[in-house]
């Protein structure tokens, strides 16, 4: 037998859950073949000491905002690196309702704006799933990328950032793009119903659009309308949208954050198990950090952002609409999530911003403090300068209720991390390394079969990834190999980008794009359609 690869004497997760088992591992021609222990190899090309190691398949990470790092070329180079040394071989973008592509050509250029503050850069936007295809492919990735189709998106590419619904005409317009985005490959329909435009979309729309992800058996993925104090409604809300349109429900990062929710995941997640136990498709995933991140400008309520970025800039400059922020911040607006009312600005720092360098990893409180001003005029100033791109880090969740969803036997990985230079959140480089490490080996809340099926098997069925997430005769080889004793995340608040320790390797379509830790420069990763 001739292979490519070996990887010898590990033991496999092999992403099904199922028990560990001492096996080797060949790789021929991109596909994995699966060898019992001391089988006799004839010829290989190199192979892998996988020695006291576990042997998985590549990490699906299910939730990410890295839609444009390889596109932001050097500036994203040693964002892109930070996902793949954690052994993450696909990537799941187009989240929360925000994806490159679809959108009219004469809505084009106003979206461009709002890209460039959502993504950094001039990234610009896709009119279709296959011109952002052929925008990735003329750049090199290490890793596999998938996307979502974000309503955020399809609807400013069809109705623009007003706050009206949409017209039966444009719905029907919205329709057929996803219809088209779908049939070509993108993996689903994602909402963000706390971020405008999204949030000026009634239950109805998102039935509608969601009835056309049913129709390719795609999944309905949603960032729920409200994840603090009246986050159970917004969950009945995802829930009845499945319902009606018949979509399978993939309730992202699944969190329960301000002071008035925490300790909601004690009924949050029996809801979702009862639901699954009556029949009903619904997963979810998390990132195991107690701090979220965002847009700054998500921290206004929603009518600041109606308009699109230039409104809220002019806006922003208005004493009398500041005050109106202030008052709004302070008294809430119904159906609006209000982060800093549920919370303050004293959990809020600044991740991202490009200006301000010096703002970044400083709480806008402190920087208030120190320029003896309110922290709302903080924020303002910062985004009128920014341009409206400002990423901010909020310190909003507990412990237990991460745990909660952590441990839940349908909640799979995912980073949600927001790729931008600055001071990321640290989930982009330590997500699945801090799972293994801290939740799995040091808390014990989880066995290795389990986290690996979560971040692996499970992950590739919710998303359609045929011959992924599992290691098996004639699957994908892509594989991750790490050291359950050494496996740790290294990113901090403070150096997000910090690699993971105990990640030996990582192999991409039968290619290794991380030995002993260090980047290979090797670039087999695609765009996958589903
Ligand atoms: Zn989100």
């Amino acid at each position: 037998m001739r292979l490519d690869l070996l990887v010898r004497g590990g033991t496999v997760a092999d992403g099904t859950g199922g028990p560990l088992r001492r096996a080797d591992v060949g790789v021929v021609d991109g596909r994995i073949v699966l060898l019992p222990g001391d089988s006799p190899v004839v010829e290989v090309e190199r192979t892998v000491d996988a020695t006291g190691a576990i042997v998985a398949p590549g990490f699906i990470d299910v939730h990410t905002h890295s839609d444009a790092v390889t596109l932001l070329g050097a500036a994203g180079h040693e964002l892109s690196r930070a996902s793949v040394r954690q052994g993450v071989t696909v990537e799941i973008c187009g989240n929360c309702g925000i994806s490159l592509f679809p959108a009219l050509p004469e809505r084009m250029a106003p979206m461009r704006r709002q890209s460039e503050a959502q993504f950094g850069e001039q990234i610009g936007i896709f009119q279709s799933f296959e011109d952002f295809v052929r925008a990735q492919r003329a750049v090199p990735r290490a890793n596999h990328l998938v996307s979502l189709v974000g309503h955020g998106t399809l609807r400013a590419g069809v109705i623009g950032y007003a706050d009206r619904p949409g017209s039966p005409d444009e719905l029907a317009l919205m329709c057929d793009l996803l219809d088209r985005a779908l049939t070509a490959g993108a993996a689903g329909l994602s909402t963000g119903l706390i971020y405008t435009p999204g949030t000026y979309a009634d239950t109805s729309e998102v039935v509608a659009l969601a009835t056309v992800a049913a129709r390719h058996a795609k999944p309905y993925v949603t960032h729920l309308r409200d994840e603090m104090s009246r986050v159970e409604e917004a969950l009945e809300e995802a829930i009845a949208i499945a319902r009606l349109s018949g979509a399978a429900l993939h309730v992202s990062h699944h969190k329960t954050a301000g002071k008035h929710a925490w300790g909601r995941t004690a009924r949050t997640m029996p809801r979702l198990a009862g639901l699954r136990a009556a029949g009903m498709d619904v997963t979810c995933d998390v990132y195991p950090y107690t701090a979220a991140s965002t847009s700054l400008s998500a921290m206004l309520p929603p009518w600041a952002n109606d308009g699109g970025i230039d409104a809220l800039i002019t806006r922003l400059r208005s004493p009398e609409q500041r005050e109106r922020m202030r008052q709004a911040i302070r008294e809430g607006v119904a159906g609006w999530e209000n982060t800093v009312g549920n919370g303050g600005w004293d959990r809020i720092s600044v991740a991202c911003a490009p200006r301000h360098r010096a703002a970044e990893g400083r709480t806008v409180a402190e920087i208030a403090v120190e320029r003896g001003s309110d922290p709302l005029d903080v924020a303002a100033e910062l985004l009128i300068a920014e341009r409206g791109e400002v990423t901010i880090i909020s310190h909003s969740m507990r412990e237990d209720d991460v745990q909660r969803v952590l441990t839940g036997s349908f909640s799979m990985i995912g980073s949600d991390g927001v790729p931008k230079p600055g001071h990321p959140h640290p989930r982009w480089a330590g997500t699945f390394a801090r799972v293994l490490g801290r939740y799995v080996r040091d808390l014990g809340l989880l066995t290795i079969e389990s986290a690996v099926h979560k971040m692996t098997g499970m992950a590739a069925e919710r998303f359609g990834l045929a011959g992924r997430g599992v290691i098996r005769d004639g699957a994908h080889a892509d594989l991750v190999v790490f050291d359950p004793g050494l496996v740790a995340d290294g990113a901090t608040y403070t150096d997000p980008l910090l690699p993971p320790g105990g990640v030996r390797t990582v192999v991409v379509a039968g290619e290794i794009v991380v030995a002993d830790g260090a980047d290979t420069g090797r670039h087999p990763g695609k765009v996958l359609s589903t």
